[in-house]
């Protein structure tokens, strides 16, 4: 994890890892505890001793939305809150199926995609 300790913040070292293909979210050395979104500070007990791993990738949708769109504009998508099996929770986007299909609790898998140069988190149904 050379890269992710090399540059500034924890947010640009998430962002980095995606762009070259690697999901990656912080571990807290002191209660053990996973932690998402990005940050330096613990938040479930304060420790500022975060450190970088990869989860597994396997999850469940906790929330889910259809986003309408114009068929011109590339036609609805799906934007849910994925729940990892490590216990955080990350905003992405089930591909694959028809936006209408996916529901709260369908098992997914993260994937990271390149779009315009910049790694995304997406899913897929498992
Ligand atoms: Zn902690």
């Amino acid at each position: 994890m050379n890269e992710a300790q090399q540059v500034s913040g924890p947010e640009e070292a998430y962002q980095r890892a995606l762009d070259a293909g690697r999901l990656i979210i912080q571990r807290c050395g002191e209660c053990d505890r996973s932690v998402f979104y990005p940050r330096t500070i613990c938040p479930h007990c304060g420790a500022n001793n975060l450190s970088w791993f990869s989860p597994m990738g396997d999850g469940h949708v906790y929330s889910t939305t259809t986003v309408r769109r114009s068929q011109e504009d590339g036609g609805d998508y799906n934007v849910c809150i994925v729940e990892l099996a490590e216990g955080v929770r990350l905003m992405s986007s089930v591909r694959g199926i028809s936006p209408d299909r996916v529901i709260i609790g369908t098992k997914v898998r993260t994937k990271v995609v390149k779009i315009d140069g910049k790694g995304l988190l997406v899913c897929e149904v498992k």
